[in-house]
């Protein structure tokens, strides 16, 4: 015998993957996360975020490319979700933008 409650249904339990969850999600993501996102690729999933100019103090290769991202200029840092962030990675922002718009047969960077 289980004692019933009768509690009512609450909405979006955090944590919870719905699928085709509502998009309010990827608000609340960035909201917790500080300015990430996630974005899925061709060749999978990636945590992405915005580094402004004033932020980007250091020159970078972007692997896109192979040229370097100077500083001041505003790009995208982009790293495995499942990884320990060994794996970030400088982009050009349009580099970033032409890798994700690549057909999933491209040959890997
Ligand atoms: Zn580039």
């Amino acid at each position: 015998m289980s004692p019933r409650r009768n509690s009512p249904r609450r909405k979006a339990a955090r944590g919870n993957n719905a699928p085709g969850g509502p998009p309010d999600e990827d608000a609340l993501m960035l909201r917790i996360t500080g300015g990430q996102r996630r974005e899925t690729g061709p060749d999978g999933e990636w945590v992405t975020r915005r580094i402004p100019g004033a932020a980007a103090t250091k020159v970078y290769r972007c692997p896109g490319c192979a040229q370097e991202i100077p500083t001041g200029m505003p790009h995208v840092v982009a790293w495995r979700p499942y990884g320990d962030g060994g794996d970030r990675r400088h982009w050009h922002s349009s580099c970033w933008e032409r890798r994700s718009q690549r057909s999933p047969r491209s040959p890997r960077y």
